[in-house]
């Protein structure tokens, strides 16, 4: 077959566009956080990430603005050569004092983390398991590894064991799972995982994407929220999410940070992040330390509004975090939900398989500290609206 064959059959998202139902890559022309506007139309934005609303933050848009003024736009090179300012050093610190580990490393994308530090860890005779719903940039880390991949059902404890049973003794087992699942906002149950670890000798790395600025003390993880910190091995965040910038880091012990920094393919071959996303990182660390409301405020307006979709028939799965699903089952049904809502002024996130099972689709909402009631009663009233018009409840 021709190499662009593939290519050329490929037509559904084309056939999609044509009817009107292509649901990605649809491009904002403003966003102040809460609300966006899409050719000409204001939308309330319950599809992102920005759980603590500090995209906008005075003090945290200061922080990139004053940063590119002192050092520039780009740090043209990799953290090993030229690419290292003494402020990855200090976000560094930084963030191992707030997860609670000895040293972390920044890297310049959640998702290089998660490739670079399981792809330098798990070696040619180790194993890496995972939960079957964690994030691809964990399953392309496992990928790029020379070892064994495992997979178990999504948080089933006893599917984990089954896994580690089959792994020998003599070899080295990293056990890799979401904290917070990004498309359920289930939280992983780490109490049960850890002691699995210890009984069959594996490493525990937790990725905390979704975690961090959400749950724990101050918002430091998944671990921090358990009081079970010492007993995670590594802990992996993204800067993409409530931090309001872009990178990732991964904590834990000196002497396997010191390793990944040295091995990482994905931190050594590409270039560092530059000195804005990490003067905003400083800065919403800093609003996380001094503004612990904020927090507060974020898993109040989460429960109201799991409450809320609850008592209007909607099935909102396991979500105990700022990520509620609304299970709607067939893809069908699921697009046409996500268009009225878009046409009413809501910004939902359609997600369909491969990205969850089949016949689990659904629409993928998020919400942030700085949501007003009101925009929270409006996004309520057109989910019933809608509902009752497409027939879902
Ligand atoms: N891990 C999880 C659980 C994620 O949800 C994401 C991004 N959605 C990543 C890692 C990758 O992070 P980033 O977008 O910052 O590269």
């Amino acid at each position: 077959m021709e190499l662009y064959e593939k290519c050329s059959q490929f037509t559904i998202a084309r056939e999609a566009m044509e009817l009107g139902y292509y649901p990605y890559f649809i491009p904002l022309s403003d966003t102040e956080g809460t609300e966006v506007t899409i050719d000409g139309r204001k939308l309330i934005m319950i599809g992102s990430n920005n759980y603590l609303g500090l995209t906008t933050h005075p003090k945290v848009r200061e922080a990139a603005i004053e940063a590119v003024r002192k050092y520039g736009t780009s740090c043209t090179g990799s953290r090993f050569l030229n690419g290292t300012l003494a402020i990855h050093k200090q976000l560094e610190q930084e963030l191992a004092d707030f997860v609670g580990k000895e040293a972390a490393l920044v890297f310049s994308t959640g998702y290089q983390t998660n490739v670079g530090t399981i792809s330098a860890l798990v070696g040619r005779d180790d194993v890496v398991i995972t939960d079957k719903d964690d994030h691809a940039s964990i399953v392309d880390g496992c990928r790029l590894s020379l070892g064994k991949m495992l997979r178990f059902r999504h948080n089933d404890v006893d599917s984990l064991e089954r896994a580690l049973a089959k792994c020998r003794p003599d070899q080295g087992k990293l056990v890799v799972v979401d904290g917070v699942f990004s498309m359920g906002g289930d939280i992983a149950p780490l109490p049960e995982i850890i002691p699995l670890c210890k009984k069959y000798d594996a490493r525990l790395m937790v990725d905390d994407a979704h975690s961090i600025g959400v749950l724990g003390k101050n918002g430091c993880g998944t671990a921090s929220h358990f009081g079970i910190t010492d007993d995670v091995d590594l802990i992996m965040g993204t800067f993409s999410k409530s931090f309001a910038s872009l990178g990732g880091f991964i904590a834990g012990e000196e002497l396997a940070i010191h390793y990944i920094q040295h091995h990482a393919r994905s931190l050594i071959f590409s270039a560092a992040m530059p000195a804005a996303s990490v003067a905003a990182c400083l800065a919403a660390l800093d609003v996380m330390h001094t503004d612990p409301d904020r927090r507060k405020r974020l898993m109040a307006l989460a429960d109201r509004m799991r409450k809320a979709f609850q008592e209007l028939g909607y099935d909102t799965g396991l979500s105990e975090t700022p990520i509620i699903p609304i299970i709607i089952g067939d893809d069908i049904p699921t697009v046409m939900m996500w268009k009225a809502l878009f046409e009413a002024g809501v910004y939902t996130n359609p997600v369909i398989p491969p990205a969850v099972p089949p016949s689990k689709s659904r629409l993928r909402t998020s919400y942030m500290a700085t949501h007003t009631d009101e925009q929270m009663d409006r996004v309520l009233t057109l989910f019933e609206q809608v509902g009752r018009k497409v027939g879902f409840i």
